[in-house]
C-alpha cells in the first residue's frame, strides 16, 4: 500500500498561510515519527582497492584483521499526515515488524564484511546507514521515509536522508 493511498480527501493549499486544508476546511496535520532499535554486529574496515599499508594508515585499529563489534542504535524517522481515524502517522507495529524482519534480522549478530551488501563496499557505518535507508525506502510504504540515523558509539553517529535531487 502506498502511503499516499490513505489520503482520501483532496487537499488544497491555503493561500495566506501556505498550509494544506481539505474540502471540509480542516488543516492537514503532517507529523514526524522517530523510533529507535538496537542491534549488534561486527566489521573490519578494509578496502581491497588499497594496499595493506594504506588500509592501516586510513583505518588504524579498525583495520585489525580480526574485526571488532559495535552495539548499533538505528533511528528511523518517517512522516505523513496524521490519520483521522487512528490519530497516527503510521502504526508502530507495522514499522516494528518491518524493521525487525528486514533490518535487525539481516544485520544483527552478523559479520558485516561477509554480507552481499558489502561484497564491493567497505562496511563503514556510513555505508551501513545508507543500506538501511535503501531497505526501508524500497519496502516500507505505510509512511514517507525522512531519514535514517545510525549510532556506532556514544560519540559517533551518521545520518542519511536519500540522494540529493
Ligand atoms: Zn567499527
Amino acid at each position: 500500500m502506498n502511503h499516499e493511498a490513505k489520503k482520501i480527501y483532496p487537499v488544497y493549499p491555503c493561500v495566506p498561510c501556505g498550509k494544506d486544508f481539505d474540502f471540509m476546511g480542516s488543516f492537514q496535520m503532517k507529523a514526524h515519527l522517530s523510533r529507535r532499535y538496537l542491534f549488534s554486529a561486527s566489521h573490519r574496515l578494509h578496502s581491497d582497492a588499497m594496499s595493506d599499508e594504506e588500509n592501516h594508515s586510513t583505518y588504524g585499529k579498525c583495520n585489525n584483521p580480526y574485526g571488532h563489534g559495535h552495539n548499533y542504535t538505528v533511528e528511523v524517522t518517517v512522516s505523513g499526515q496524521v490519520d483521522r481515524q487512528t490519530g497516527m502517522v503510521c502504526n508502530l507495529a507495522d514499522l516494528d515488524a518491518f524493521i525487525e524482519t528486514q533490518v535487525l534480522a539481516r544485520f544483527g549478530h552478523e559479520n558485516l564484511n561477509t554480507l552481499r551488501e558489502f561484497a564491493q563496499e567497505v562496511p563503514t557505518t556510513e555505508n551501513l546507514c545508507i543500506q538501511i535507508y535503501e531497505i526501508v525506502q524500497r519496502g516500507f510504504h505505510f509512511a514517507h521515509l525522512e531519514r535514517v540515523r545510525l549510532e556506532e558509539t556514544m560519540m559517533n553517529s551518521f545520518e542519511y536522508a536519500g540522494r540529493e535531487a
